[in-house]
């Protein structure tokens, strides 16, 4: 057997997986237990993948206590589809829908949305480089509104929600494809979730989305098929092939998971890690924090230094160093390092332990 090396990969998305689940995958890849096919070949109509699509789904409500009236779909289009299925579904004849804007997906969003129909952009914090979310005193609430659209982590500007907006009774929606399963969520106080696997639940491919069973009755039958959410729901996504593979390897990521002790399990890891990281950056002055210290992601952590130049040496030499991923995303430039749930707290000292000598030979 060749040994494997394996770095440390912190990069946005796609992003690290947990190294069983893809010793498992790989194990089991041209023949799964008992089966004698591959997860590859298989039919979608198969009682084997029907079984591996049940697990996923009820792994998924174990994980997240997601009650018997909301629906788990598996789509495909990543999380950018969503941003006009929602619209396309939700946003009916004659209603506005209220986005928050907090941050460059948030904005994409918004941009599909006012495609398909009324849009009030409720709060927006682009004019301070979105590095906090809007507060509930900023949000101005349509009554009656369609639904209220929030991303609850800022995958590009490294913020979070600590605490989700109040909106009433008005469905809230929420984008979570980077902190998806990264902490516990409270599905009732959301009517729809959406979230792009390549983050923090699998490779990519399939798009996760909860709905609340109640608003599949504002899907209209006129629209395309396959973007109408209750064809999806009465199919139990299996209108058509699903992304079969996509689909195994999120089920093995939920097993994983909740063998970490589930979101509580695996919040506690996170915050740990993200601490550490945090930490080292408030030590000295050399690292400068762009986000807003109450509302920090613990998944992606940006950061800037003193110069463009310094910050380009510091991302080749951590590449160089075995840290892999570091560059910020090319609209905000800086550092980002991102450190979803399978990525190893061994990581995370790696990285201390790299930005405290790269400051003393720079600083
Ligand atoms: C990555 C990301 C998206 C886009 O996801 P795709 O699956 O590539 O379409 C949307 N929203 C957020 C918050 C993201 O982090």
């Amino acid at each position: 057997m060749t040994t494997i090396h394996r770095i440390f990969n912190f990069a946005a998305g796609p992003a690290v997986l947990p190294l069983p689940v893809l010793e498992q995958v790989q194990r089991d890849l041209v023949a799964l237990p008992g089966v004698g096919m591959s997860i590859l070949e298989i039919s979608h109509r198969s009682t084997t993948f029907e079984s591996i699509l049940a697990a996923a789904e009820a792994d998924i409500r174990r994980l997240a206590g997601i009650p018997s009236s909301y629906r788990v779909l598996f789509l495909q289009g990543g999380a950018s589809l969503q941003f006009s299925m929602v619209p396309m579904n939700l946003l009916t004849a004659g209603a506005t829908a209220d986005y928050i804007d907090s941050g460059s997906w948030a904005e994409k969003a918004i941009k599909e949305a006012k495609k398909i129909g009324s849009v009030n952009v409720a709060a927006t914090t682009k004019d301070e480089s979105y590095s906090r979310v809007p507060e509930q005193a900023e949000l101005k609430l349509t009554p009656d509104a369609a639904y209220v659209h929030m991303t609850s982590n800022n995958t590009i500007e490294g913020t979070e929600y600590k605490d989700l907006p109040l909106v009433g009774d008005v469905p809230l929606v929420s984008d979570t494809s980077s902190d998806m399963f990264s902490r516990p969520i409270d599905v009732q106080r959301h009517a729809l979730i959406y979230s792009g696997a390549q983050k923090n639940m699998g490779p990519a491919g399939v798009t996760v989305v909860i709905i609340r069973e109640d608003l599949l009755e504002r899907s209209q039958k006129s629209m395309p098929t396959m973007l109408n959410y209750a064809v999806h729901a009465e199919n139990g996504s299996l209108y058509n092939t699903p992304p079969a593979f996509a689909v195994y390897t999120l089920g093995l990521v939920m097993k994983w998971l909740l063998a970490q002790g589930g979101l509580a399990g695996i919040a506690t890891v996170n915050e740990r890690k993200a601490a550490k990281v945090y930490a080292e950056i408030d030590r000295t002055g050399f690292y400068r924090g762009t986000a807003h210290k109450d509302c920090r992601s613990l998944m992606n952590v940006t950061f800037r230094m003193g110069s463009e130049d310094l910050e380009k040496r510091f991302i080749k030499e951590s590449t160089a160093a075995g840290l892999d991923g570091l560059k910020g995303h090319r609209a905000v430039g800086g550092i980002r390092a991102s450190i979803y749930n399978a990525f190893p707290e061994e990581g995370v000292d790696a990285l201390v332990a790299f930005m405290k000598d790269f400051e003393r030979s720079n600083g």
